[in-house]
Parts: C-alpha cells; sequence; structure tokens
C-alpha cells in the first residue's frame, strides 16, 4: 500500500440493516402514525384545523372543495359588479369609459337620459343596458381603472366557472347590479357627492355660479 493512502473502512452491518426491515417497520410506523392521526381528525365530531382560513396548524390540510373554499385575496379580480348609490340607483352614468378601454371590446352600454325632475338629470346619464360578455372578458381589471365614478368593481370574488351555455355568460344590468363584495357591500368603497347633496358640483352649475 502506498505511503499517505487511507483506508476507509466498511461499515459492519447486522443482517437486521441488510434487509432493511427495521427501518420499513420504522418508516411504516411514521407512515401509520400520520394516517391515524388524520383519520381522528376527519371523523365525525373531529378536530382539525380550519383549512378555510391562512393558516400553518398542525393537521390535514386538505381542502373539501367545492364544499369548503379559501376566501379569496383582497386584490382578486373576479366577475364584475355595478355599484349601487344608497337609493338603488345604479352608479354608472354611462360615461363609456369602461368600454373604451376594454381591449376585449366585451362591454356594451346603451345610454339614457334621467327622466324629468329626477336629481340627476342634465347632470349625468344612466345606462339603460349595460352588458358584460364575461366569456371575451380577460379580467385585466382595465375597466375599473378606467371608471371615474368607481361604479364598476370586480371584488365580488367569484370566480368565472363553466358553464355548459353561451347564453349564461352574457352579464346584463340587472346580473351586474346585483351581485355584491366579499363584503356584502352593493354600494361603492369610494363614495362621492350625490347629484341632490349641497357639495355637488351641479346643483352649482344649476345656481349659474
Ligand atoms: S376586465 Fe378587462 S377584458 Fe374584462 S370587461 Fe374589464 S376591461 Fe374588458
Ligand atoms: S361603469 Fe364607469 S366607466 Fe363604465 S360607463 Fe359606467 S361610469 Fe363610465
Amino acid at each position: 500500500m502506498a505511503a499517505g493512502t487511507i483506508v476507509i473502512k466498511k461499515p459492519r452491518r447486522t443482517a437486521a440493516d441488510q434487509s432493511f426491515v427495521v427501518e420499513i417497520v420504522k418508516g411504516l410506523g411514521v407512515t401509520f402514525k400520520h394516517f391515524f392521526k388524520g383519520l381522528n381528525q376527519m371523523r365525525p365530531g373531529g378536530v382539525r384545523p380550519d383549512v378555510t382560513k391562512f393558516n400553518y396548524e398542525e393537521g390535514i390540510a386538505t381542502l373539501q372543495y367545492p364544499e369548503e373554499k379559501k376566501p379569496y385575496a383582497r386584490r382578486f379580480r373576479g366577475v364584475h359588479r355595478l355599484t349601487l348609490r344608497p337609493n338603488g340607483d345604479v352608479r354608472c352614468t354611462a360615461c363609456l369609459m369602461c368600454s373604451t378601454a376594454c381591449p376585449a371590446q366585451c362591454i356594451w352600454i346603451k345610454p339614457a337620459e334621467y327622466p324629468v325632475g329626477h336629481a340627476s338629470r342634465g347632470h349625468e346619464r344612466f345606462p339603460e343596458e349595460f352588458v358584460i360578455d364575461e366569456l371575451r372578458c380577460i379580467f385585466c381589471g382595465y375597466c375599473v381603472e378606467a371608471c371615474p365614478v368607481d361604479a364598476i368593481r370586480m371584488d365580488t370574488g367569484i370566480h368565472m366557472t363553466a358553464l355548459d351555455d353561451r347564453g349564461s355568460f352574457i352579464f346584463d344590468k340587472k346580473k351586474l347590479m346585483s351581485h355584491v363584495s366579499q363584503d356584502g357591500d352593493q354600494l361603492t368603497a369610494n363614495s362621492r357627492p350625490e347629484p341632490g347633496d349641497a357639495e355637488h358640483s351641479g346643483i352649482t352649475r344649476l345656481k349659474g355660479h
């Protein structure tokens, strides 16, 4: 043997080591420990972490989708909703900025004048019809960004589901107005003076200032 050669001795392995029986039993022990722990948590009346919340407690982390769902993040862009005024009117002023900004050209609006005597007549219009084709929509959020009065939002937390007919993807004004935010709100998140409020600019214009 040459000088300086290092000899590494083979470790002595017993027959039990060589057969791996002990290690296999140990591994199965860990597997069954977690299996029965999970089974205990899943039985009726068993206690397990609330998987619908963002937590990291030890235990079963399987979500029984679709019965159980995690809430979407606040900035998640779900299907649209048209926000309402406190009196229940649609907030949209039919300015067409959202439909102009929409890269998929999937918003169609038919503007109309408020009836004579209505507080908003002469200041703004309203959408007689407002349609979004959710199948063409690419959920970019440009419409929400373009809207000057926070009349259209995507904070519903509703994931567009697979539907089996084309017409179900066409959301009309009534449907869009019926949607609520993740907090259950139908109003705008950015309130501003309404026609009829003393500080509404339209009132000043009426007075000739
Ligand atoms: S999210 Fe984008 S594609 Fe969808 S309606 Fe709005 S602007 Fe159009
Ligand atoms: S939703 Fe907003 S941007 Fe679109 S037409 Fe109505 S007011 Fe204008």
